[in-house]
This record gives structure tokens, sequence and C-alpha cells, in this order.
């Protein structure tokens, strides 16, 4: 079936011109590799598990699942990740040092990317400091001893509604999307 050009169909160019519209505006058409679908987006509310190669790392080093900025956990509570003993269960922001370790060390591992935080596991999850040194989040920078206090503070203080204040959740565009490889 061939369809007309809309471009030059004229009760739709009279239409635009009704509707005062002057520019065409930018549509994409779905894509299922970069873009979640609404079902997806409710699943992610409370975290998918998925591999490394399902992960980007965005420009800025925050991570993304399809077109959506996502914190990022594993299963260990106790620090299995860190392999330093007991620790609080800790999530990250970013493509961080631990991040990229744990990624070089289990390539086979599954991780667990959400728009919102994991249930207390029975404590409260903690923000990957290395995450904020990644982004300096807020000018966290722990390798500046004169500035700990403050860095000590961001960590304290954060939050994660504050994070996807600067870093919005969704959509992030296609083009971005599109130069990125996984973070494999
Ligand atoms: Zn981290």
């Amino acid at each position: 079936m061939k369809l007309p050009d809309f471009l030059q169909f004229a009760p739709f160019s009279r239409l635009r011109e009704a509707m005062g519209a002057d520019k065409l505006g930018a549509f994409e058409f779905f894509d299922p590799r970069l873009h979640l679908t609404a079902a997806e987006r409710e699943r992610l509310v409370a975290g998918v598990w998925l591999g490394w190669a399902q992960l980007r790392c965005l420009p800025d080093y925050t991570l993304a699942y399809k077109n959506s900025r996502v914190l990022l956990w594993m299963n260990a509570p106790g620090g299995a990740e860190a392999g330093s003993g007991w620790a609080a269960p800790c999530y990250h922001l970013a493509y961080c040092r631990s991040l990229q370790a744990v990624r070089r060390a289990s390539p086979e591992k599954r991780v667990a990317v959400a728009t919102a935080l994991p249930a207390p596991d029975p404590w409260p999850w903690r923000v990957c400091s290395d995450c904020l040194q990644q982004l300096q989040f807020r000018g966290f920078d722990a390798a500046r001893a004169r500035h700990r206090e403050y860095s000590d503070r961001v960590l304290e203080q954060f939050n994660v509604e504050d994070f996807f204040r600067e870093y919005p959740v969704y959509p992030i565009t296609s083009d971005v999307l599109r130069a990125l490889d996984s973070v494999v």
C-alpha cells in the first residue's frame, strides 16, 4: 500500500495552518531496543534484573537502561561486592570505580536497576561514595583532605530525589543512546 505524502496533503496543511503550527515537530518511531514500554517503566520502579550488556553508561557517567536513568544494586547486602566483609547494602548512581571493578571481576553477574530505591534490607541502603566521587556530586571530593568535612556532609545528606532533580530519570534522547555502547 502506498501512503500519500502527508507533508503535501492539503487537509493536513490546512489543519496545521488553522493550528498555527508552522513547524512539523519531531517524532520517533518506537524502537524496543532503545525505548521502554509503559509496562517496562512500571516494572522499573520496583527493579529489573539484567546483564551488563543491557546497561549503558551515559556521557555524564550516570547509568541507563534503555531511555531511562537508573539506580543499580546487586544482591549482596553484606558487602560481598567489595569483598571486604560486612557493609550496609549500597546502591550506585554511576559507572564508578567500584562498579567497573565488579564488572571486570564478574562479567556474568546480574545486576538490579530501578528508578526508585530498594526496600530496606533490613537497614536502609546507602549511596556509593565512589559514585558521588565520579559525578563530583555537589562538589563531593573525598580525595581533597581539607574538603573532607564538606564531602562527608554531602554523603550524609544525599537523597535520591536531589539526584534525579539534577539527572532526570526519563527520557534520554535516542541520539544520546545510539552514540553509546553498553558498558561491556
Ligand atoms: Zn558506585
